[in-house]
């Protein structure tokens, strides 16, 4: 979820960034990927019986009371641009990517501690997730998809929250899904880590250059888009891919920082 009108349209938690299935999916594949060592750091910040799952949606939970938070879990690079400019695209350093590179580099310092340490792998946590959603790292003038009516799986919904959760919630329930993403994600691990954060986003943005937008069905300016089946058999493998990037991806910030 990127702006506040959107809350209005849907009115549904599914709309902030992937689901809750789909960042706990990404938690989870993380996990099962960090090193012994960053397992019992991540364990001491969060505290025993926490798990990375669990904390995986905060970040949505709190953005409404912390509205300077609410730029942080995307960035627009606009459809129509090849790459990212930071410059032109993240503002003031309110972006995703400037969010992630600040709350890992707060984690490998320890001097930042109780409250602080602990929202700043939490962050990470979810952050990583959503940027591995292309609407979060583009956009058409079109609040990353959410103002793209559409009708999906029978009902009236927008761009953005098919993205975020109707695709993944058609795909299975999420104790069915893990054992092939975290299984597929381990495979690709050693090519999926490389790359710097802003190399994931330009990837992010390519795949909704390509797919999200690139495969929708060309309707008139302000018409309904039927999401139909030969959308979804191109759109579903890239979700899953993309859980599974960010969740090597995470692993690989996490091992880093907590080592
Ligand atoms: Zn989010």
């Amino acid at each position: 979820m990127r702006k506040f009108a959107a809350i209005l349209l849907c009115g549904c938690v599914s709309a902030f960034g992937w689901g809750g299935e789909g960042h706990s999916l990404v938690a989870r594949i993380a996990w099962d990927e960090l090193t012994p060592a960053a397992r019992v750091r991540v364990t001491e910040i969060l505290g025993s019986g926490v798990t990375i799952q669990s904390v995986a949606s905060w970040a949505d939970q709190v953005r409404n009371q912390r509205r300077e938070t609410a730029p942080w879990h995307y960035v627009d690079i606009p459809i129509d641009q090849p790459h990212l400019d930071m410059a032109r695209d993240c503002d003031k350093g309110d972006c995703v990517i400037a969010k992630i590179e600040e709350f890992r580099k707060q984690l490998r310092d320890p001097a930042v501690q109780g409250v602080q340490r602990r929202e700043a792998l939490m962050f990470l946590i979810h952050f990583v997730g959503d940027m591995h959603q292309p609407l979060h790292c583009s956009d058409n003038k079109d609040k990353g998809g959410n103002d793209v009516h559409v009708q999906f799986s029978g009902r009236p919904s927008n761009l953005h929250s098919v993205w975020d959760s109707g695709l993944l919630g058609l795909m299975g329930k999420e104790d069915d899904l893990l054992p092939v993403y975290a299984h597929d994600a381990a495979k690709h691990e050693k090519s999926w880590a490389k790359g710097s954060v802003s190399d994931w986003a330009e990837e992010s943005h390519k795949a909704a250059q390509k797919i999200t937008y690139g495969r929708l069905p060309k309707v008139a300016a302000g018409d309904q888009v039927s999401i139909d089946a030969k959308y979804e058999k191109k759109a579903d493998p890239l979700v899953k891919q993309q859980i599974e990037k960010a969740g090597v991806r995470l692993a690989r910030v996490l091992n880093e920082a907590l080592q």
